[in-house]
């Protein structure tokens, strides 16, 4: 945490209800402490940025993100981490929920541990709040690009495993809801204060509704790999459409979900209930081409689209937060501090982080992106340092 006081002045500043035009901020010992409208006049003792009529926003913050630049976070290399982390850095993420994929039990055990422990020393890319386990506690209807024979009966002493592999850093576990023991996974999980997250699930409306009532707050990806809203059989995604508590998780890439469904899911849940990801796997960031990267199988990306090699089954996406956001902005009427709401403020509400993150407030960390006319990524501030700058910048946000 940088511990001096600095000043960033001519930004438009989005504040959780309202934009400001042109104004200034000032941050000491990494908090805001002042947000104000206007011109900034100099007393020439302080650090001054010039964000150049720039947009500053909250920090975004991704539930759901799986690697990137190559590096993995279902990885026992640190080093893989440490890739994924900065190269999300780079697309304006300063926190998120490292999120692993479904492995050999004992190999995701291992994993959990190291990712664990990279988390909370290596303080290089974007910060990670907690780990989200997707799998192996999820159906074997609705397995995406899990493999199967991998899943588990969702036993206590299975999750007991997990959360002591991670030293107690899991945030958000997976849940199909109506497999075994699924609704008793749900309730352990809330008790010990662990989002429950439904997905990759087959449940029918009651199953997803009992799943909410045990204290699901989540929904991993909505309307991928779910039992599908239909007129007669509403299914989970009808469940968390029709219930407000929830949070949902939408992919907005435009392949995983199409763009009128997002509005229609805004419409359903409203700006303070959902939560864009980007379900990012290393590939996020590579070249088109065949890789190996899941364990036992190929994968393609083809333009955004990664798919198990020969089939048209989505394998995560090759997404960053920029993309999402800009994407958001493209599909649906939406303002700035709504954008802020689905990007940073609802995920910092859901991981019982909002007095310290996802909105520009006093008192607040600074953890900011600074966007460009077009929305781009110039640079991202954590804690109140320019952890990155891209370098049309470097000369205005240099110190
Ligand atoms: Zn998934
Ligand atoms: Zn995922």
């Amino acid at each position: 945490m940088q511990s001096g006081t600095c000043v960033i002045k001519n930004a438009r500043i989005v504040l959780p209800e309202s934009l400001i035009s042109h104004g200034f901020l000032d941050i000491s010992k990494g908090r805001i402490v002042r947000i104000s409208e206007g011109d900034f006049s100099s007393t020439g003792s302080e650090l001054v940025f010039d964000a150049r009529g720039g947009t500053l926003s909250p920090g975004f913050i991704d539930l759901h993100v799986h690697g990137g630049n190559g590096g993995t976070f279902t990885s026992i290399d640190p080093a893989e981490h440490a890739l994924a982390r900065e190269f999300h850095l780079k697309h304006g993420t300063t926190s998120m929920f490292a999120s692993t994929h479904t492995t050999e039990f004992s190999s995701l055990l291992a994993i959990l541990k190291s990712l664990s422990a990279s988390s909370r020393s290596d303080k290089n890319g974007s910060k990670v709040l907690g780990i989200h386990t997707e799998g192996p506690f999820i159906s074997e209807h609705k397995p995406g690009a899990h493999v199967v024979a991998q899943l588990k009966a969702a036993e206590l002493s299975s999750i007991d495993e997990v959360i002591s592999a991670a030293d107690n850093f899991i945030s958000m576990v997976t849940v199909a809801p109506e497999i075994p023991g699924g609704l008793e996974l749900i309730k352990y999980l809330t008790q010990k204060d662990i989002i429950s997250s439904i997905g990759h699930t087959n449940a029918t409306y009651a199953q997803a509704l009992a799943g909410i009532q045990a204290g699901a707050r989540s929904t991993t990806h909505l309307f991928n790999a779910m039992s599908p809203l239909s007129h007669r059989d509403p299914g989970a995604v009808g469940a968390v459409l029709d219930n407000e508590a929830i949070y949902a998780e939408v992919i907005l890439d435009g392949i995983h979900i199409d763009e009128a469904i997002f509005r229609i899911a805004l419409k359903c849940k409203g700006v303070d209930r959902i939560n864009l990801i980007t379900d990012a796997t290393s590939l996020a960031g590579f070249p088109d081409g065949e890789y190996r990267v899941l364990s036992d199988r190929a994968v393609s990306k083809i333009g955004g689209k990664i798919v198990v090699a020969g089939t048209n089954t989505l394998a995560g996406s090759a997404l960053d937060m920029n993309m999402v956001y800009k994407n958001a902005a493209k599909f649906a009427q939406l303002s700035q501090p709504e954008l802020s709401k689905i990007s940073s403020l609802n995920a910092a509400k859901i991981a019982g982080r909002e007095s310290d993150i996802g909105s520009i407030e006093i008192g607040k960390l600074a953890d900011l992106v600074l966007l460009d006319t077009e929305s781009d990524v110039c640079a991202t501030m954590i804690e109140g340092e320019w952890k990155y700058v891209n370098s049309a910048w470097k000369e205005a946000l240099s110190r």
